[in-house]
Order: structure tokens, then C-alpha cells, then sequence
């Protein structure tokens, strides 16, 4: 296998800005059910064909009413009628209250709504709708929720290249959109290597073999591959050999818009991802100045990209958020690919300087400071999960308890 040329390891914004460079043209665009679209990426804007609400309708249960007619404290209104949700009232007449329902549009005429606790009713020994007591003199808009006060019409309210929330399909519908345009999903073909790799499940825990392990990583990336809208064709192991791994990758460049490995892409010999990307294609990124995750890679074989992330759990994971993230998003023209940072203070201290941006996994403690979980090892999965995030440490810092830090929490990344 010829040697590689070690690179200088590249900053982590350099890499993202080249991933996302690369990640153009987007996909397809296809048309999905509203109720399937959590997740996606929007591909044409959402205008809407109406005003929400229709109408100015009451925010209570209550009485609509002219404020005038109750300026004094304690005004008793005969009820001319009663207005429910999804009914249209006629025009009060004056020196009338109308019985009104949460939602129910306000009659013309009147000019505020008293919430039913402030009122008092009265029964009409005849009959009828009997009459109310204001207790207390409403200002004119009380309880009055204004046409159009949530979405104009012609608005847009969901631009293209968001990612969609729960509430933005909420959003969309309340704007009549049952189908909306999306991306595609990215198919991705995920590959494990590593001959000591085993698998929960085919392996009970007490017939593993010396040296095996499971294999952890094609756990959390098919999840994470899911959460952010792939398509998942998951091609198991690959074993550590040139000839089992470019076979592999050749298959997943077939199916695939992109490829996402674990393990084989350090520089020890049998390491073989990025040999075979080489054989097969071209390698164009190797090697951050960010730790975990230093041996990340990135090529492409035929059509599809490759992202080669680390075997180490943790570096896959952080690699998996950091890079293939941001890329995987841009593939489906995310316009927003980076998570969003605060800024805490440490709960503890981090003495060491390192050589790279080291990313730490941190969580908040109930004074609202970050503790770091104990054990930083790339290997220590258990502080991914203690985790609610990553504390981003620029090469070279140190930080003091009380110090302000950037962390980017784990729910900007998923
Ligand atoms: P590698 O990047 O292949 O040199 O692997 C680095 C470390 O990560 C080794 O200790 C591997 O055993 C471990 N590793 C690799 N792949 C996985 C995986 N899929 N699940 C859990 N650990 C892994
Ligand atoms: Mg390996």
C-alpha cells in the first residue's frame, strides 16, 4: 500500500466550509404528506393563501359586549345571543351582551370581550338567554384576538431551506398546506469496519471472543442518520482487509448519495478506508486539528461523498455532529447548518492545554455551570450520554471554574 503524505491538520471551520462547499448541487425535490414531513428540508417557501385567524374572534369564554354599555362597575346587559366556536353571530344590538365561546368570531358591533369570570349570570324567569353583570368595565380589544395578528395574507411563513419542526407543520397546515416540497432523502450507506467488531445480539456477552467488542457506532449513527432525514442502507461489516474494503465501498457508492464509515481511517496499517477511497476515487480531506475526531476523511467515489469518521465511539460521534452533520444538512439545502453556541460559565477547571479545539463533554449543573464528565477518553461513550453537550475549547485554552466558556448543546445537533 503506498504511504500517504500526512497532511497538516486542518481547522474545524476550514473543513465544515469545504464539506459544505462540496455538499452543492442539493437533492431532488419531492412533494410529502405535512404529516410526514417532520424533519425534512423545505424546498419551496410556504406563502400563505389566507389570514389566520379570519377573524377577530374572543381569546375567553366570556361576554362580547360594547365597552361603553359597561363603563360603570357592576352594568347589567340583557344576552341577545350566544356565539360558539365555528358559528357566526348576528350584529349586537346595543346595550346587548353576546354570550362567546374561546375561538368564536366577535359579532359586529361589539368592541370587547369580558372573560365569564368577571361576569355574573342571571336566568330570565321567562326564558330567553337571561342577562349578565359585568363586574368589571372592559377596555375596548379586551380579550380580542385581531385578524391576521399570527400570519398575513400572501406572507411567507416557512422560507426554503428551513428544517422542519413539529411546529412548523402546525404552522403549515394552519395555512391549508397538506403536501409540502422537500429534498429527497439522502441515501446513505453505512459501513463499519474492524475485525474485532461484533455484533449485540448474534454474540450473547459471555461467548465473546478475546478482543471483541460490539460494535457501538452503527447504533448511534443510524439513529442520528434517521433524526436528520436519511435513508438508511445499512451494509454491516466490513472486515479489515484492502480488498473486503474497497469491495464494500464500491457496492455503497452504487446505492448511495453518501457513504458514512467508522473505524479504518487512522494511519495504522490496518486502516484501509482511505487506501481504498484512493483505489476507488479521490480522498479529498484528511486529518482536522480537532480532538476527538483528528483522522476524520472525506472523498468521493463515482457520485457518491464519503465521510470516513473515526472508530473511537466518542470520535465518531462528535465527528458525526461536527462534519457530517452540517454536510448532510447542506445536502438537503439546510440554509442553517451550524448549531447554535451559549456561552456558560465552568463549574471546573481545565488545566491542560491542548494542540487542537478540543470539544469536552459537559453537562449543566443546577447552578447553571458546566461540569465536565471525568473521563475526556475517545473511547468513554458513558460521556455522551452523561453529556447535554460540548464544550468548544479553542486550541491551546485553559479554563478556570467561574470562566466563560462556548458550549453547543446536543439539542442543536440532533
Ligand atoms: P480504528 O479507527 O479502526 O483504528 O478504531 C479505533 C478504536 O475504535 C478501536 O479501539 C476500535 O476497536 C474502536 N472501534 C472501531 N469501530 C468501532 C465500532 N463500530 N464500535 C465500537 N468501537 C469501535
Ligand atoms: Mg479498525
Amino acid at each position: 500500500m503506498p504511504e500517504l503524505p500526512r497532511p497538516i491538520p486542518m481547522p474545524l471551520d476550514e473543513a465544515v466550509a469545504q464539506l459544505l462547499a462540496r455538499a452543492q448541487p442539493c437533492l431532488p425535490v419531492e412533494s410529502v404528506s405535512t404529516f410526514e414531513a417532520d424533519g425534512r428540508v423545505l424546498a419551496q417557501a410556504v406563502v400563505s393563501p389566507l389570514t389566520v385567524p379570519p377573524h377577530d374572534n374572543s381569546a375567553m369564554d366570556g361576554y362580547a359586549v360594547r365597552a361603553a354599555d359597561c363603563a360603570a362597575p357592576g352594568a347589567e346587559l340583557p344576552v341577545s345571543q350566544r356565539i360558539a366556536a365555528g358559528h357566526v353571530g348576528a350584529p349586537l344590538a346595543p346595550g346587548t351582551a353576546a354570550r362567546i365561546f374561546t375561538g368564536a368570531p366577535i359579532p359586529p358591533g361589539a368592541d370587547a370581550v369580558v372573560m365569564q369570570e368577571n361576569t355574573t349570570a342571571f336566568a330570565n324567569d321567562g326564558g330567553g338567554l337571561g342577562r349578565v353583570r359585568i363586574q368589571t368595565a372592559p377596555a375596548v380589544g379586551d380579550c380580542i384576538r385581531r385578524a391576521g395578528e399570527d400570519v398575513r395574507l400572501g406572507s411567507m411563513v416557512l422560507a426554503a431551506g428551513e428544517r422542519l419542526t413539529p411546529a412548523a407543520l402546525g404552522l403549515a397546515a394552519s395555512v391549508g398546506c397538506a403536501q409540502l416540497q422537500v429534498a429527497r432523502r439522502p441515501r446513505v450507506a453505512l459501513l463499519a469496519t474492524g475485525d474485532e467488531l461484533a455484533m449485540p445480539g448474534d454474540v450473547p456477552p459471555e461467548a465473546m471472543k478475546p478482543g471483541a467488542i460490539y460494535n457501538s457506532n452503527r447504533f448511534f449513527l443510524r439513529a442520528l442518520l434517521a433524526r436528520l432525514g436519511c435513508q438508511v442502507q445499512d451494509l454491516g461489516l466490513v472486515p479489515d482487509r484492502l480488498d473486503a474494503t474497497q469491495a464494500a465501498l464500491r457496492q455503497a457508492a452504487a446505492c448511495s448519495d453518501v457513504i458514512v464509515t467508522t473505524g479504518g481511517v487512522s494511519v495504522g496499517e490496518e486502516d484501509y478506508i482511505k487506501a481504498a477511497v484512493q483505489a476507488l476515487g479521490t480522498l479529498e480531506l484528511w486529518s482536522l486539528s480537532i480532538k476527538p475526531g483528528k483522522p476524520f476523511a472525506y472523498g468521493r467515489i463515482g457520485g457518491a461523498h464519503l465521510c470516513g469518521l473515526p472508530g473511537n465511539p466518542v470520535s465518531s460521534f462528535v465527528t458525526f455532529l461536527l462534519l457530517a452533520r452540517p454536510f448532510l444538512l447542506r445536502l438537503q439545502g439546510a440554509a442553517q447548518t451550524a448549531p447554535r453556541a451559549v456561552t456558560l460559565r465552568a463549574a471546573s477547571s481545565w488545566p491542560r492545554p491542548g494542540g487542537r479545539r478540543e470539544f469536552l463533554r459537559a453537562r449543566i449543573d443546577a447552578a447553571g455551570a458546566l461540569e465536565l464528565f471525568p473521563n475526556q477518553g475517545s473511547g468513554v461513550l458513558t460521556s455522551a450520554v452523561w453529556g447535554e453537550g460540548l464544550i468548544d475549547l479553542p486550541p491551546g485554552a485553559t479554563f478556570q471554574a467561574g470562566d466563560a466558556v462556548r458550549f453547543i448543546p446536543f439539542a442543536q445537533l440532533l
